[in-house]
C-alpha cells in the first residue's frame, strides 16, 4: 500500500505509542488521540501496574523502533524466580541456563514517555486530552471529546484501536458488526505496595529476580525498579475467604500479611499508606472472534485481547501486534486485506498466550514451591 496516507491511532499507551513510531518511520501520516493529558508535562497517571516484565518478544519489537538502548538503560535484569515459601528459605529458579535467557523489569511510565518521544521524533502528531466518544463509520467520521467535554469531529481513512481493555473503538465497532466478544473476569484482583531501598541505599532483597511468595490460592510478587525499590503486587480473590472483601480495614489487612506474608511485611515499612492509597485492580481475559471492521477499523493490544498478567506477556504481545500490523499495512493490497491478514496471524498467538497466562497463575501461586513439580520440570528440560 502507499504509505503516504493518513492513519488515526486511538490511544497513546504502550501499543499506541509504539505503533505510531513504527508507522511514522515508514512514512505514513500518523495522528494519535489519547484521552489522558501528556505525561511528559503532567506526570504519568497510568493507574495500574507500576512496572512490567519485558521479555525477548517485546524487546524485539522495541529494537524495530530503535528504542532498545533507551529502554534497556532503565531496565533491571531478572534472571529467575526467587521463591519465598511459607516459613522456608528463599530459592532462585533460573528462567534459562545462563544470563542470555532472562527477562527485564521496566517502569511503565518511563517506558511510555520514551515511546511518546520516539513517536513524535518519527513524525507522528500526538493529541492529548482527546477521548474517542463515538464513530460514524458510514461517514468515516470520529468524534473526540476533550477534558472540558467539548467535542471535535474528524474525518478518518482508517482507525487503529490501541485504547486498551475498555476500548471505546471496540464499543463503536460492536454497534456495527458482531465482534463475538467474550469477557471472562478472573474473580481475583490486585493491590500494589512498595519495598523501599535499605537504610544504606542498597536493595533490601535480591535485585535481579522476580520475587514470588506463593500461598496456594493467592500470592505476592515483587519486581525491582532502578531506584532500588520493588513494586509488590498482592493477587487475591475478590470474594470468599481469604479475599479483598474479607479484609475490610487496615487492621485486617495487616493481620493477614503478618500471618501469611510474615517475611514480606517487614520489607514494606509504609504498608498502611500503600494499602490505603492504592485501589484494588480487577483482572480479566477478553476474547473476540473479529478484530476488524472491513478496512475502516482494527483493534490491537489489550483492546483486542486483554489477558491476566501472570505470564507477563500482555505488553509483549501488544508490541508484537504493532510490528505485525506495521509490516502487513505496507505489504497488503488495501486496509481490509491488511487487517484480515493481521487477525489471521495474531489471533491464534494471542489466544495461546491468554491460555498460558491463566495456567501460569496456578503454577506461580501454588506450584513453584512444590519439590515434585520442580523436579518434573527440570527433567522435562533435560
Ligand atoms: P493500555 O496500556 O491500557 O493503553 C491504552 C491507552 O488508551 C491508554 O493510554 C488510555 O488512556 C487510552 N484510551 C483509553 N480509552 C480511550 C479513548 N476512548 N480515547 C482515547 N484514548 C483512550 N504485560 C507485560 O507484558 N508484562 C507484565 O509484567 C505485565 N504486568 C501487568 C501487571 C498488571 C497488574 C496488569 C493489570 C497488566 C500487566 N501487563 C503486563 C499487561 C499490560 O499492562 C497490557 O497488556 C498493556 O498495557 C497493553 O497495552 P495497550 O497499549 O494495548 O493498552
Amino acid at each position: 500500500m502507499k504509505t503516504s496516507q493518513r492513519l488515526t491511532i486511538v490511544g497513546a499507551g504502550l501499543a499506541g505509542a509504539l505503533l505510531a513510531t513504527l508507522l511514522a518511520r515508514r512514512g505514513w501520516q500518523v495522528d494519535v488521540f489519547e484521552k489522558r493529558g501528556d505525561p511528559r508535562r503532567l506526570g504519568y497517571e497510568g493507574g495500574r501496574s507500576i512496572n512490567l516484565a519485558l521479555a525477548e518478544r517485546g524487546l524485539h519489537a522495541l529494537r524495530q523502533a530503535g528504542l532498545e538502548d533507551t529502554v534497556m538503560a532503565q531496565a533491571v535484569m531478572m534472571r529467575g524466580r526467587m521463591v519465598h515459601p511459607q516459613g522456608g528459605a528463599p530459592m532462585l529458579q533460573r528462567y534459562g541456563r545462563d544470563d542470555s535467557e532472562v527477562i527485564w523489569s521496566v517502569h511503565r511510565g518511563r517506558l511510555n514517555i520514551a515511546m511518546l518521544d520516539a513517536a513524535e521524533a518519527a513524525g507522528a502528531v500526538l493529541h492529548f486530552g482527546q477521548r474517542l466518544d463515538g464513530v460514524d463509520f458510514g461517514a468515516r467520521r470520529a468524534r473526540f471529546v476533550d477534558d472540558a467535554g467539548d467535542p471535535r469531529e474528524l474525518d478518518f481513512t482508517t482507525l487503529l484501536g490501541c485504547d486498551g481493555a475498555g476500548s471505546g473503538l471496540r464499543a463503536a465497532m460492536a454497534a456495527e458488526v458482531e465482534l463475538g466478544e467474550r469477557f471472562e473476569p478472573l474473580g481475583h484482583g490486585y493491590r500494589e505496595l512498595e519495598i523501599p531501598p535499605a537504610a544504606d541505599g542498597g536493595w533490601r532483597i535480591e535485585a535481579n529476580a522476580l520475587h514470588i511468595w506463593p500461598r496456594g490460592g493467592y500470592m505476592c510478587i515483587a519486581l525491582p525498579n532502578t531506584e532500588r525499590t520493588f513494586t509488590v503486587t498482592l493477587f487475591l480473590p475478590l470474594d470468599g475467604e481469604p479475599s479483598f472483601a474479607a479484609l475490610p480495614d487496615l487492621a485486617a489487612a495487616r493481620a493477614f500479611f503478618a500471618a501469611d506474608f510474615a517475611d514480606a511485611l517487614p520489607l514494606i515499612p509504609d504498608f498502611d499508606t500503600d494499602w490505603t492509597a492504592h485501589p484494588v485492580g480487577s483482572l480479566a481475559t477478553l476474547r473476540l472472534d473479529r478484530w476488524h471492521l472491513d478496512g475502516r477499523a482494527v483493534l490491537l493490544g489489550d483492546a483486542a485481547h486483554a489477558m491476566v498478567p501472570f505470564h507477563g506477556q500482555g505488553m509483549n504481545c501488544a508490541f508484537e501486534d504493532c510490528v505485525a500490523l506495521d509490516r502487513l499495512l505496507a505489504e497488503a493490497d488495501g486496509f481490509e486485506a491488511a487487517f484480515a491478514a493481521f487477525t489471521a496471524e495474531r489471533r491464534p498467538n494471542a489466544e495461546a498466550i491468554q491460555a498460558m497466562a491463566l495456567e501460569n497463575y496456578v503454577e506461580m501461586r501454588d506450584r513453584v514451591d512444590d519439590a515434585d513439580f520442580l523436579l518434573q520440570r527440570e527433567l522435562e528440560r533435560v
